[in-house]
């Protein structure tokens, strides 16, 4: 983009002068709109998310043989909602303003295999190839018991082929932990943010890490460059797969019936409202997606990204999706929050939902920082800096009431409403890089 391009840009939309001048920012989605009238533009339905699921449930008993720790929820990679009242109390004290629903926090953080959102759709993507590949070399039925890909034989087959990702470190580490158990060769292209511990972690597994010195956007371009060479080598692609968005949308599914067990309504007297911070968008989005299936109308889904990496925010306002980068306005995609440093977002994805968000709105590195450290004093439970930022997200809401009127939510609806925010990843962090996380927590 040119210097006229961008001040023509940001003279007709206003906000980008605070998202520019690293300013959090709140903005609420004039072009929200109903279920109905969104889901034709998603491209996808719920019978994709229903193949989605069945598919996981196949993979069930493989993955009780491969990773023991899915053994107790037997085979299902799913994470537990907790309550976090005490923080609830906090925040409201340090925000000013009350949350009268209540709070709950949804722990991807903690799912079995790598502790981290990407567990759902890199996960899927990488068993769906491994089930394709096996199929159409007559190795394997769908109505077959998946169990016999844990063995020798099948391992052999998939050595003749490979997988490769390029990341900012979860889904790295979900892709090369997955494909490397079914016997793939795996090659992750980690972009500078990537924590040195996850690389360590990869190769102990037997993936192939290469490390780049740029970010997010250049290791996927080197990595999508190589498999090109590649015939046997599949490049899964974040910013452009149906399959990992339909991996991540069996969630919405999934928290439905974790709320009917808690007997937690979601109805238009009890609105939900759900959290999700973004990087490229995939994980949020596809969330989001299943979401809005389970849920309809009655849950409102918010994007949180830090301030010095709005790219959804910037390519859904503008509606130049993809064809703008945070870079481009002179914003520099440099944030602790290695989970959610992307310069340009997914357009598949902008494009896909943007009808169904309600909002989006950044924050700062410290900001994540401080709800790290008050979430480990007043709840102990620890995650990673990406993992705060829906946090911030409750409060945002509060805290504007004529977006509330706008929607219809009244006082006696905001207090019957849940807030459940995502938190995406921190569950296998080791204790000396948490410890320096909770240093930089100023409480
Ligand atoms: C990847 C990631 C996200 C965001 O997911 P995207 O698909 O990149 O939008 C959020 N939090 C953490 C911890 C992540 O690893």
């Amino acid at each position: 983009m040119t210097h006229t391009d961008i001040a023509g840009l940001i003279a007709r939309f206003p906000l980008l002068e605070p998202l520019i001048a690293l300013t959090p920012v709140t903005w609420f989605n004039p072009g929200a709109t109903s279920l109905a009238e969104g889901l034709p533009h998603v491209g996808l339905t719920r019978h994709d998310v229903a193949a989605a699921s069945a598919r996981l449930a196949c993979f069930a008993p493989y993955l009780c043989e491969a990773f023991p720790e899915t053994r107790a929820s037997h085979g299902i990679i799913e994470s537990g909602i907790a309550t976090i009242p005490t923080l609830q109390g906090t925040l409201n004290g340090r925000y000013g303003v009350e949350l009268t629903g209540r709070l709950l926090l949804k722990q991807d953080s903690h799912l079995p295999i790598s502790g981290s959102i990407k567990a759902r759709g890199g996960i899927h993507e990488v068993l769906a190839h491994a089930e394709h590949l096996a199929i159409q070399a007559g190795l394997l039925r769908e109505t077959d018991d998946y169990r016999t890909l844990f063995s020798d034989e099948f391992r052999h087959f998939f050595s003749q082929y490979s997988i490769a990702v390029g990341s900012t470190g979860n889904l790295g580490l979900s892709i090369g932990i997955m494909s490397a158990r079914l016997g793939f060769r795996v090659t992750v292209h980690m972009s500078a943010d990537a924590r040195e511990w996850k690389k360590k972690k990869l190769r102990q597994h037997g993936a192939i890490v290469v490390e780049y010195a740029e970010d997010y956007g250049v290791a996927v371009e080197q990595g999508r460059k190589e498999t090109e060479r590649d015939p046997a080598c599949f490049f899964i692609d974040d910013e452009h797969s149906r399959t990992l968005f339909l991996g991540y949308a069996v969630a919405g599914e999934r928290v439905k019936k974790q709320f009917d067990e808690m007997g937690i309504r979601v109805d238009a007297d009890h609105p939900l409202f759900v959290y999700l911070p973004c990087g490229v968008g995939g994980g949020p989005g596809g969330v989001a997606f299943g979401l809005k299936l389970a849920f309809g109308d009655n849950v409102h889904c918010f994007f949180a990204e830090p301030t010095h990496s709005p790219c959804m925010l910037l390519g859904v306002y503008t509606g130049l999706h993809d064809a703008i980068a945070v870079q481009d306005l002179g914003i520099d995609n440099l944030t602790a929050a290695d989970g959610l440093a992307v310069g340009r977002a997914s357009g598949f994805v902008g494009r896909a939902m943007e009808r169904l968000l309600a909002g989006f709105y950044t924050l700062r590195d410290q900001e994540m920082y401080d709800l790290l450290g008050l979430l480990a004093r007043d709840e102990e439970i620890r995650l990673e800096p990406s993992a705060l930022a829906g946090m911030a997200g409750p409060w945002r809401v509060a805290a504007n009431l004529e977006w509330q009127s706008g929607q219809g939510l009244d006082a006696a609806k905001m207090a019957g409403a849940t807030h459940l925010v995502w938190a995406t990843g921190g569950g296998m962090v080791p204790a000396e890089e948490m410890e320096k996380y909770l240093a930089c927590a100023r409480i």
